[in-house]
């Protein structure tokens, strides 16, 4: 690949994730000739849907909650002419359930800024106007502090919207999160108001929504999309990359192209000497159910449901199969698979209250080890931003440091930024 000016110059990305697939995107719309190389048979990397024969359903391979607060994702969906794929619910409405004492509540946020908190009716029980203080706390959290040094961890406020929110959010036990990560969430959405917090969800699929689409935009724009092609390791010369070499000995030359690694971050810390990143990741446990009749429905037409006092923290719900979210899922990564099957299906049976006769067609459990990486300050001061050492290397993925949590809309963040990087650079 040869050449110096900006908008000819060809790009290479590695790695087909969602972070992948956005900067790919954003290049091929620039129209810079894109090769795309995916290690998988499959794109999509941790956000894809696939059939299930043993569900007899197709489903996606975590659970994957949005919100409308997500304008990256928005607009990428609507580059992409995917908008939609995504269902977004009706209203900014939570039911949730204490499983420990048998109590439910909805947080049903209305109307623009805070405002909705202030009013009891839309308050979780238990908790007082007192308890605002933790919010006002919480919008002020500086980056890189453990959650559980700024906020009280005691009484239902912790318990029934701190620790869920936390551990929902950043997928680490609640003490130990970043709170600027967290920050950042509650900025977006519950400070900003309904309009930011209806929650979003792919209608058919991941892989419907954010693979498909992007697939047919990449292929129209003439980009090339090669799958089980591994990258083993890059070539460096004059504070650049100079050739890729991939897993069946082809050598790529790269000199005058732009490369993005979105590739996870042990994995882009093996290719590029000397990155730092955080590297230790953290798991998140799915376990889908498939009912024998059509899952009940839920408050103001909502799919989800939060649970406390429970192993399992969200129950989604699509027709007939009902999804357990447990995030920070350490215990759960290793717990025997039929003792975590009868607990979750027992805390089904009490959230959506499925009568003595109700039974399941099929279960299955899926454990992602590695779902994220670890969201703790320690962790979170490693993300390293677009740019590297070598002048025309560039990095995205959600351990990039978008200031956002792990999560698609951080993927699609850092896809952007690392194209608007690679376009922004001289020849
Ligand atoms: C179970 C689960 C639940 C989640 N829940 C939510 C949620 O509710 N909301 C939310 O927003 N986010 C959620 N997330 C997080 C979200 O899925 C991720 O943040 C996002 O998908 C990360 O995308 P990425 O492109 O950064 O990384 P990845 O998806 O990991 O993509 C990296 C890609 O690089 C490829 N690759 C690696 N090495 C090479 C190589 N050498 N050569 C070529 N290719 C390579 C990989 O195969 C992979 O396809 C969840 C994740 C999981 C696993």
């Amino acid at each position: 690949m040869r050449g110096s000016d900006a908008a000819a110059r060809p790009a290479l990305v590695i790695g087909g994730g969602v972070a992948g697939l956005s900067a790919a995107v954003r290049l091929s719309a620039a129209g810079r000739a894109v090769t795309l190389l995916e290690m998988a048979r499959h794109l999509g990397g941790r956000c894809r849907s696939f059939d299930d024969a043993k569900l007899g359903a197709r489903i996606d391979n975590g659970n994957h909650l949005m919100m409308t607060a997500n304008q990256e994702i928005l607009d990428y969906l609507d580059m992409v002419g995917a908008r939609d794929e995504m269902k977004i619910a009706p209203l900014a409405t939570f039911p949730f359930i204490d499983l420990a004492h048998d109590r439910r509540w909805i947080v049903r946020i209305r109307g623009k800024g805070a405002w909705w908190a202030l009013d009891p009716r839309n308050r979780v029980p238990g908790t007082g106007l007192g308890d605002v203080l933790d919010l006002v706390r919480m919008a002020r959290a500086p980056d890189h502090q453990p959650i559980g040094d700024l906020l009280r961890r005691r009484g239902q406020f912790w318990r029934r919207f701190w620790e869920p929110l936390a551990v929902g959010a950043l997928n680490v036990p609640a003490v130990e999160g970043d709170a600027g990560l967290l920050r950042a969430v509650i900025e977006r959405t519950f400070l900003a108001g309904e309009a930011a917090c209806r929650p979003m969800t792919a209608t058919r699929g991941l892989s419907e929504t954010f693979v498909d689409p992007a697939v047919r935009f990449l292929t129209a724009s003439g980009a090339r999309l090669r799958l089980g092609a591994q990258v083993k390791a890059l070539r460096f010369a004059d504070g650049s990359v100079a050739e890729a070499v991939l897993d069946d000995g082809a050598v790529l030359p790269l000199a005058g192209a732009d490369v993005v690694l979105a590739m996870p971050p042990t994995r882009a810390m093996a290719l590029a000497p000397g990155l730092t990143a955080p590297a230790e990741g953290y798991p998140i446990v799915n376990v889908h159910f498939r009912l024998d009749q059509p899952a009940p429905t839920l408050p103001d037409g909502a799919f989800l449901m939060g649970l406390v006092g429970s192993q399992s923290q969200w129950i989604f719900v699509r027709e007939e199969i009902v999804s357990h979210t447990i995030s920070a899922a350490a215990e759960e990564a290793k717990q025997n698979e039929d003792a975590l099957v009868a607990q979750l299906w027992r805390e089904t049976c009490q959230a959506l209250r499925l009568g003595p006769a109700a039974r399941y067609a099929a279960v299955r459990v899926i454990r992602e080890k590695r779902a994220t990486f670890l969201e703790t300050p320690p962790e979170t001061r490693k993300r390293p931003g677009p740019q590297t050492a070598w002048r025309n290397l560039f990095l995205a993925g959600d351990w990039t440091a978008t200031g956002l949590p792990a999560t698609i809309e951080g993927a699609v963040l850092s896809g952007r930024r690392a194209a608007a990087a690679a376009m922004g650079r001289g020849g």
